[in-house]
């Protein structure tokens, strides 16, 4: 027996340990670990020497051809392959009327899964999608059915901007969602905090980016994460706190994280690496939500990552250029910042080499608790049977982050000019080379949908 490939010579890291393996493929699955004089022969031999064997990254945070952001599924998924990102999990929004909607006729949830598996035929990697609620509209709860079946387990729900929802339509969604064992994924700021802030701000001419993370305090995220994990606790539903960002949020979960619970949060990257002072070295690029915090936030996300309730580390990226975010004042600027390139190199050098951080909590928290987290059991993890998904990874090779070596359309990144240790050179998906020494060879349309499961929390 002859199998398509085997990745041979390099270091294999898994959610345990670190070992000297060979890795076949066959047909898009992985269907052996070991020394390679045990595995078959290969058609394609791929010499690692010198490299890390690691799963591909699953983003369950992205932004992709819709609302907010400027990339097509081809340059985003180009960027995340660079990236090491294999799977990525994007939003499918309920389409809404406000002045922040893109829409001019409401719709439903079953019709923007619909919209976004038709657009994303030209992507390079995995693609499954979260629905995104926007409206207090009691009929989305007859599509939640159907929206599962199509694989969509998850909700996200939000309690600031005009998409916000009430406590107690919230509370009504977290019954919804018990009742069907799908995930509930919330974006927990105060809205009425954060908007009064706001506007007296303008009103006092404050126009420097610098007042914008004053505007959307740290205890205005906690706040809100509290009454949402308290009513989805009460509702036995799963939570996720997407984007968690400071000290005070993630010990509001940390709180209601307890043995058997259903508790699960997420940071971002840029949380992890950089803070406030972006808001007067960069102005308006860094206008994200919820903003990027102190100093000490950076190191409240490692310890909840190193302690667990912390367990994911996603991107929220969002494709947009310059010319959207800068020439006014901060309230002018939209909100996101682009990341799926320099996620995993960015993060492994503040993690792993500034920090001490090992490789397998790395592959844990940017790869496996996330397949894991969202029904993706094929993905994730190196391991005989699942999906052939796996980055090469040089750990030792030296490279300066610029945005003119950007896939995705973005014109800037909050990382420009950083000097980062570690590089990922080849990315395969099912089996196939989608970037081979760095270059993109993928094929658009590659990529496939990603239907996914009711996730089990009980592991
Ligand atoms: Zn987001």
């Amino acid at each position: 027996m002859t199998v398509d490939t085997v990745i041979s010579g390099g270091t294999v890291v898994t959610t345990e340990r670190m070992l000297d393996a060979s890795v076949a493929i066959d047909a898009g699955r992985i269907v052996g670990v070991g020394e390679r004089d045990v595995l078959p022969p290969a058609a394609t031999e791929i010499d690692a020497s010198g490299k890390l064997v690691m799963p591909g990254v699953v983003d369950p945070h992205v932004h992709i051809d819709g609302y907010l952001s400027l990339d097509s599924y081809e340059t985003a998924t180009s960027a995340a392959a660079l990236g090491g990102v294999t799977s990525c999990l994007n939003f499918a929004w309920q389409a809404w009327i406000g002045e922040l909607s893109i829409w001019e006729t409401e719709g439903t949830v079953l019709e923007a899964i619909e919209r976004q598996k038709r657009k994303m035929s030209e992507s390079l990697i995995d693609v499954g999608l979260h629905a995104s609620l926007t409206r207090e509209d009691p009929a989305v709860f007859e599509e939640f059915d159907a929206v599962i079946d199509e694989g969509v387990t998850s909700f996200k729900i939000f309690t600031a901007y005009e998409i916000g929802l009430s406590n107690g339509f919230l509370n009504h969604v977290f019954e919804q969602v018990a009742e069907r064992d799908a995930v509930a994924v919330l974006h927990t700021e105060d809205d009425s905090v954060c908007e009064e802030l706001a506007a007296r701000f303008k009103a006092e001419g404050r126009d420097d980016p610098t007042w914008y993370p004053k505007s959307r305090p740290d205890y205005a995220e906690a706040m809100a994460a509290e009454d949402a994990v308290r009513m989805a606790t009460e509702a036995g539903a799963k939570y996720y706190g997407i984007h968690t960002s400071c000290r005070k949020a993630a010990a509001v979960l940390d709180e209601f994280r307890t043995d058997g619970s259903l508790v699960r949060a997420e940071t971002c990257t840029h949380y992890t690496t950089l803070d406030e002072s972006v808001y007067h070295d960069q102005g308006n690029l860094p206008i994200i939500a919820p903003p990027i915090r102190a100093p000490d936030d950076v190191e409240a996300m490692f310890e909840y990552l190193g302690q667990g309730t912390l367990s994911v580390v996603s991107t929220d990226h969002v494709a947009q250029n310059r010319a959207d975010k800068e020439g006014g004042p901060w309230w002018d600027s939209l909100l996101g910042a682009n990341g799926l390139q320099t996620s995993l190199p960015v993060f492994h050098d503040e993690a792993v080499n500034r920090r001490g951080f090992s490789y397998p909590f790395l592959v844990r928290v940017m790869c496996t608790n996330p397949a894991r987290t969202f029904g993706l059991p094929g993905k994730g993890t190196i391991e005989p049977g699942t999906d052939a998904d796996i980055v090469l990874f040089d750990p030792n090779e030296t490279y300066t982050i610029t945005a003119d070596d950007n896939a995705s359309v973005a014109d800037y990144s909050l990382y420009e000019g950083r000097e980062v240790i570690g590089k990922v050179t080849d990315t395969f998906v099912r089996g196939e080379p989608v970037v081979t020494d760095g270059t993109v060879v993928g094929t658009p349309g590659h990529g496939e949908y990603i239907h996914r499961e009711l996730p089990d929390w009980n592991h």
